[in-house]
């Protein structure tokens, strides 16, 4: 269909909608707001929100042009500016730092410098493909090997293994991790290699090789690529220091002959720190009512993704089409939807920088805010909108111990009710959901800082985390109600007169 069909079919189908789906009486009744009751069912600017649009600015920002944009790199950096001048563009004002749309912040990052060796018996090992170093760290050291197989934890204790390198094959974790669709493998193997260490370190190793069994073979990629990548952070003087540790190696299955028979382990290991930009987006849209505009609602999200990694299927570049350039466009749509309708209360909009490295980017923005935390009412967090089923959504922090504002939650369902008609999961949002689905986006920050707080998100799927997350595979028509969920319930929260009321208590589960 050319766009101008899809267009006319997107009218057609939000008419039917209207008039299938919502009872004439409350269809366009806008409560009075003198008792501060809220304003509920009648966004104004439900229509700047349209599927052509998002799809185009969303074809944009996950194209391979944007190499996945990722924190820290001159992609990130180009994707930020094209967010800046689409929000620009749109009629938004700038609200980051010295008058403009940016808030520039220092990522450091830690990992293990290229010109580290490890050699057996004299002979190198190429780093990264016969075998990755688990942690940055410096170490100089020169041993014996001693390889105790798949001795178990208990039978290593009666060993003497007080100073020397120790080989172990990995074992199945004690405590497998219970995972969701595409991390499952990654993180059974992380595990698997956080638990061998233990047990080897309390033997006494001063240092490791682990070599990988059957179940961790096939994870030696990807694993071995984000322990070459390193820790990010903030640049905080102090924290995450290098900590003194033993040095582990990881090796595949095809070099367990090798490490068996190696009599001596050389290693001359460098971890290097440095620090580099990153980047939040910021821009505002000014309320319209002189007692209130000093008063935000913060629209949240994240424009970095994974960038350019290795390929799966022949495809390198992890797009991020729906982590996150579904809510960074969404945002666009809800910023164009307040420049055309105003509220009583301005509308801020943060993309944030670096989330995928660790929530860095939100976690600046609460210790270093553009506008007083204290104005900030409530934070719409999106973090992945634009897939799996076309009528169900989560919203995360809307039962406890994740709620911190029964009002708040109640806006959003109103906005619902009233606009969007989702059928809410509720499952990804309970303290026991071993996804921890909640831990793991930009209204977190925000929460701890007692600030009410709501994460939108249609959840995970099989492209999560991976390169074929992909702008084909998203669906626009359900992308476009996820952002006019987020915009009703703003609205609703920019317009009613008591900010919405932080619960007494919260307090998470971790
Ligand atoms: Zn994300």
């Amino acid at each position: 269909m050319s766009n101008r069909q899809v267009l006319q079919a997107i009218t057609l189908l939000s008419m039917v909608a209207a008039t299938a789906c919502v009872p004439p009486a409350t269809a366009t009744t806008a409560v009075s707001d003198v008792r501060g009751a809220s304003v509920a069912s009648s966004p104004p600017a439900l229509a700047a929100i349209d599927t052509v649009r998002l799809r185009r600015d969303l074809y944009t920002m996950a194209s391979d042009a944007m190499r996945g944009r990722e924190a820290g790199t001159l992609d990130e950096l180009r994707a930020s500016a094209w967010v800046a001048d689409r929000a620009r563009e749109a009629g938004l004002q700038p609200a980051g730092d010295d008058g403009t749309y940016f808030q520039f912040w220092p990522m450091r990052r830690i990992r293990t410098a290229s010109q580290s060796h490890a050699a057996l018996d004299g002979v190198a090992l190429e780093l990264w493909k016969d075998a990755a170093i688990v942690s940055p760290v410096d170490a100089s050291i020169d041993l014996p090997v001693v390889w105790v197989g798949a001795a178990s934890a208990d039978s290593l204790a009666r060993l003497d293994l007080r100073g020397k390198a120790v080989a172990a094959l990995i074992l199945p974790p004690s405590r497998p991790p219970v995972s969701w669709i595409s991390l499952r493998a990654w993180r059974y193997t992380r595990q698997a290699i956080a638990e061998r260490t233990a047990a080897l370190v309390k033997a006494g190793a001063a240092a490791i090789v682990l070599v990988a069994d059957d179940s961790t073979n096939n994870q030696f990629m990807p694993v071995s690529v984000t322990m070459r990548r390193g820790a990010y952070n903030i640049d905080t003087t102090g924290s995450d220091r290098i900590r003194e540790r033993q040095p582990v190696l990881w090796v595949p299955q095809a070099l367990q002959a090798r490490v068996e028979s190696a009599r001596r382990l050389t290693l001359n290991l460098r971890a290097e720190t440095f620090v580099y930009p990153s980047v939040n987006v910021v821009a505002k849209v000014p309320g319209v009512d002189p007692a209130l505009r000093g008063e935000y609602v913060l629209f949240s999200g994240h424009d970095d993704h994974d960038g350019v990694r290795f390929p799966v299927a022949g495809d390198s570049i992890w797009n991020g089409a729906d982590d996150n350039a579904s809510v960074a466009v969404g945002m666009l749509a809800i910023g164009r939807a307040f420049v055309q309708q105003p509220a009583r209360r301005s509308a801020l909009f943060v993309w944030h920088g670096a989330e995928e490295r660790g929530l860095l980017g939100s976690r600046w923005f609460v210790s270093h805010p553009t506008v007083p935390l204290s104005s900030i009412v409530a934070v719409l967090n999106g973090d992945m909108i634009g897939r799996n089923n076309p009528d169900s959504a989560a919203l995360l922090g809307s039962q406890p111990p994740h709620r911190n504002s029964a009002a708040l939650v109640q806006m959003a369902l109103d906005a619902n009710a009233h606009v969007t008609k989702f059928a809410i999961d509720s499952l990804w949002d309970r303290p026991n959901h071993p996804e921890g689905w909640y831990f793991r986006s930009d209204h977190l920050p925000y929460a701890r800082a007692g600030i009410p707080a709501l994460f939108f998100t249609t959840l995970l799927h099989p492209d999560y985390h991976t390169p074929s997350d992909e702008a084909s595979r998203i669906d626009y028509v359900k992308l476009a109600r996820m952002a006019r969920w987020m915009y009703a319930t703003g609205w609703d929260v920019a317009n009613t007169s008591a900010k919405p009321a932080l619960d007494p208590g919260f307090k998470l589960e971790r």
